[in-house]
């Protein structure tokens, strides 16, 4: 009891949240500019093209 997750679970966890805060490459305009705005969606900050997409990283 106590903690939510096992520790390996919660090692994946902190996994994906770094994932989700990296940038990726936008389909548009091929720079890496896309960030997560919220749980499947991205934006891309150079040519504001906004898509769904996978919920934490693509
Ligand atoms: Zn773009």
């Amino acid at each position: 009891m106590g903690a939510r997750y096992p520790p390996k679970i919660r090692k994946k966890i902190e996994e994906i949240k770094k994932l989700s805060k990296k940038k990726y490459r936008c389909p548009k305009c091929d720079m890496d500019a896309v960030v997560r705005v919220q749980v499947g969606i991205w934006r891309c900050k150079k040519c504001n093209y906004k898509f769904a997409g996978p919920a934490y990283y693509l």
